[in-house]
Parts: C-alpha cells; structure tokens; sequence
C-alpha cells in the first residue's frame, strides 16, 4: 500500500504546526498602521529573546540566503578582506557571496564531516598584523554534512584579533546553542523555514553596534537590503519596504509556541533526536559523516549507506512507499549520502517512523536487515531520556 500521510524529514523547509498554517489564512491589514506595528513589534521582541540579544534584528522578505546577502553586502566592499571558514557546501556559498560584492575572500577549508579548528583561523589572523581583515564568516550548523562549529571558540579568537563576527545560523538556531550578545557575535543570519517552523520566506539577522560602525563607513552595493533604511523604520514598527505579512502573522504564532517551551527545552529535544538519530543509523551498519558525537549536528544527521545501497534508490523508495522525505547529499556528496532531520516540529515518533521506514526499504532492496533494530535502538535512548 502507498502512505497515506507525509513525513517530511528535510533540514528545511521544516514542518509547520497546524496552528501556524491556519495564522497563513489571516486577512491582509494595512502594513504601515497600528495593527502591523503590534505584530511587527511582538516579533521582534520574540526572535530577539530566543537569540539571546539585545542587538536590532531585522527580519526581510527573503530565504537564508537574502540574509546572508544583506549581512554581507553591508559590510563588504570591492577589495574588502574577509575570512570565509567553510566546512561544507554551505560555508562555500557565503565565501561566493562575498565575492559576488567584490571581497577578497581568504578561504579557511576544512574536510567535510569535520568542524573548524580554532586554531588555524588565529593562524590567518595572527597574520594579519595590519588588520586588514574585516570580517570573519561562519556557518554555525553546516547543513550539508551535519557538523556543528564551535561558534564560542571561534568567535574568541575573531575577537581578540578585531574583525566583525558573521555567523550564518540558519539551520543552527535553536538546535544548538548561540549566545549572540555573550559572545560577540555581530552578525548574525537565520530563516523562518527551519527552528521557527514556519513556512520559507522570513531572513532574519542581528546587527550589534560594531557593526553599525562598519556598515556606515563601507561603500555598500545593496538597495533592497541596505540596513540602514531597515533601521530608518523600524522604530516606527515599519519595514522599508512591504513585509510578508502571511509570514509575520504565523511567526508571531510560532513564537508563542517556542517561548512557551523555553531555550533549554528546545535545544534538549533537538539533542535527544540527534541521539536517537545517531543511533539508530549505527545499529543499521550505516556510517556517519560526522563521526565525531561532538561535533554532530542537531538539527540533521547525515548518513553514509552501505556501498551496495543506492543512497537515491533508498530515499525514493521511502518517500514513493511509505510518504518518508529525507534529504539528500548535497555538492560533492550527491548521490553518496542521506540526511534525516530532526529540526524544528519534529518528534520522536517522527523519528521512530523514518527509521521503520528506512528498514523496509533497505530489506526490500536486497539488504540484509534486522527488522525493528534501528527502531529499538531509538526506542531505549528516548526511554533514558
Ligand atoms: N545556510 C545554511 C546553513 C542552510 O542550511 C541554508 C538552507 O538550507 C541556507 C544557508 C540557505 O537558506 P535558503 O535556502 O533559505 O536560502
């Protein structure tokens, strides 16, 4: 039999509580009035504290990337230096980025299934005794290969050197911790499709007062997003131009749900998922791309099949069978893995049903498999809680 319902196991777009979707209904009001002013303000006021920062935040029209955009074309010039530390494909399309506005960009590469090493960034900007470089770009949760950097670390050794921290938080966002005001962390981008649970379309970034001082003094290529008209209206409780305001009202919905739960709480589900994740894939023989536990992802896990298993065979048969959409491998690691989120509105048995799902895939494509192994394995980790 085909599925009846979907399980869409993606690292984003995440699935969307009904309670959100309905907010999509709400009819349109006028966007520059008292009415959106509270909405706009309530928003704000939400993101800001489960960013954990006192910094203006601003939230556009766009996906992630218009907001890695905006972070980067208001900070970089033509012939502007800037580090762009890449552990996968998403660390590689801020470096393009920032040499799409005319950044020379000194790439710090590290392997992919890796995370960053602290240490040969101070190297580069230990270097740098002219400090010519502005900024450091960063990916907190690497999308692509379910590495989490150590943002903390990272930005220690950004600040003792002086550039400005940009942090592309995106898929990272309340899967794993980030402390924006604690750490210095300048700017910092996210989007509405991932942690939020609301539907693609809202790019959110953080600015702090260094790197206000930078943007008024960069010559800037942006219009749309130029943050110095953002910040020309927001204290009206405007956007400079018109918000998507479908997605302002569920966001505010969403965010009723995440303050209501608390950080703790929503970072200690993301955990227990990437264990049980973790440990359901090892007790099928599959390996991990990240292999080290530390520095796997919460917000996604990415599956090495056995060679014999054809990771796109696998996932269209979960998905055409059993309604199961995981994601698949991304850049140079197309074809060769599978990722399975557990980021934002999903829960254990969400969990429990991808991996079902997985086994009698795997079975019906030749393979030899335990069934119910991969789900007794997550089974006893929710049971240790
Ligand atoms: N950065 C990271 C780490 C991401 O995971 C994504 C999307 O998956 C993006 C940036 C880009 O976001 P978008 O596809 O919303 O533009």
């Amino acid at each position: 039999m085909a599925n009846l319902k979907q399980f869409l196991m993606i690292p984003g777009p995440t699935q969307v509580p009904e309670n959100v979707a309905l907010q999509g209904a709400h009819g349109m009001i006028n966007h520059r009035s008292a009415d959106f002013k509270k909405v706009f303000e309530s928003v704000i006021a939400g993101v800001k504290e489960l960013y954990l920062t006192k910094n203006d935040l601003f939230i556009f029209n766009s996906s992630g990337t218009g907001a890695l955009e905006a972070a980067v074309s208001n900070i970089v010039g033509p012939g502007d230096k800037v580090v762009g530390v890449s552990i996968g494909n998403f660390g590689e399309r801020f470096q393009k980025i920032a040499k799409a506005f005319g950044g020379e960009v000194i790439p710090l590469d590290f392997a992919w299934g890796t995370a960053a090493d602290p240490k040969k960034l101070k190297e580069i900007l230990d270097a740098d005794t002219k400090k010519e470089i502005k900024a450091v770009l960063m990916t907190q949760n690497e999308t692509s290969t379910g590495v989490v950097n150590d943002i903390k670390a990272l930005a220690e050794v950004v600040r003792a050197h002086g550039a400005l921290i940009v942090v592309d938080a995106v898929s990272g966002l309340l899967a794993e911790p980030l402390k924006v005001d604690e750490w210095g962390l300048d700017i910092v981008a996210s989007g509405s499709q991932k942690a939020f649970m609301v539907p693609p379309g809202l790019g959110i970034l953080s600015v702090s007062a260094k790197a206000w001082k930078v943007i008024e003094t960069t010559k800037r290529h942006c219009y749309y997003f130029d943050l110095l008209q953002w910040k020309k209206f927001a204290p009206n409780g405007e956007t400079p131009w018109t918000p998507a305001l479908s997605l302002f009202f569920q966001m505010d919905e969403a965010l009723k749900m995440l303050r209501a739960e608390g950080i703790d709480k929503i970072l200690a589900r993301h955990q227990l998922l990437k264990k049980a994740a973790r440990s359901a894939a090892r007790a099928l023989g599959f390996g991990l791309l990240a292999e080290d536990d530390k520095c796997a992802s919460p917000a996604v896990t990415a599956i090495v099949p056995p060679a014999e298993v054809d990771a796109e065979a696998l996932r269209k048969l979960c998905r055409t069978k059993y309604g199961v959409t995981l994601a698949g491998g991304q850049g140079k690691l197309a074809g060769k893995i599978f990722r399975i989120s557990h980021l934002g509105y999903i829960d254990q048995l969400d969990i429990i049903s991808a991996f079902a799902a997985i086994e009698m895939a795997m079975s019906e494509l030749g393979q030899k498999v335990v069934l119910g192994s991969s789900v007794k394995a997550i089974q006893e980790v929710l049971l240790k809680g």
